[in-house]
């Protein structure tokens, strides 16, 4: 696990976390690529480059960028909080994270936790609009699937919901 903890994150550091995130995935997935598209060239089978070039631009402009996005969301939110002193950031060889240090108020914590799936929608929706048929945007909008309480985001979101109701009922009292 990489782990980089920082009261400014820079470009550097971003991309330090974000480029090497599941690497051994992506030589695996490299390797793959590489090999299927010599023996489409040996074979000149047109249809298997087509496959794998596809396959290319999913595996790159879909899964990772749509990963890279979503944690881009929550840290561009995160940093801009008030009373947030520090921030780490977080990848192990399948998963990236970012968490803050400091006092958060309940409202920032609820905007971090959607800034990621919401981003990705965001984005999901602008490509289903300008090029449908790449099929790229379903990367994207499946990301709203993190809002379900099972996943951080979703818990992050149904406690601070929680938490709220509960101020008002106890003023109501
Ligand atoms: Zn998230």
């Amino acid at each position: 696990m990489w782990s980089a903890r920082a009261e400014r994150v820079g470009a550097g550091l971003i991309c330090r976390w974000l480029l090497l995130a599941a690497w051994p995935l992506h030589l695996g997935f490299g390797a793959l690529v590489v090999a299927t598209g010599a023996l489409a060239a040996v074979t000149e089978q047109t249809g298997i480059a087509d496959a794998v070039a596809a396959l290319a631009a999913h595996y790159v402009l879909g899964l990772c960028c749509s990963f890279g996005l979503h944690e881009l969301g929550h840290l561009l939110v995160l940093s801009r909080a008030r009373g947030i002193t520090a921030i780490t950031l977080e990848r192990t060889l399948w998963r990236l994270s970012v968490s803050a240090h400091g006092r958060i108020s309940g409202r920032a914590a609820l905007l971090a936790a959607l800034a990621g799936p919401g981003s990705c929608a965001v984005a999901g929706i602008a490509l289903l609009m300008l090029i449908p048929q790449s099929h790229l945007h379903f990367w994207y909008l499946a990301h709203a699937v993190f809002l379900v309480p099972v996943f951080g985001d979703g818990r992050t979101v149904l406690s601070v919901v929680l938490s709220r109701r509960r101020q008002i009922q106890s003023h109501a009292e």
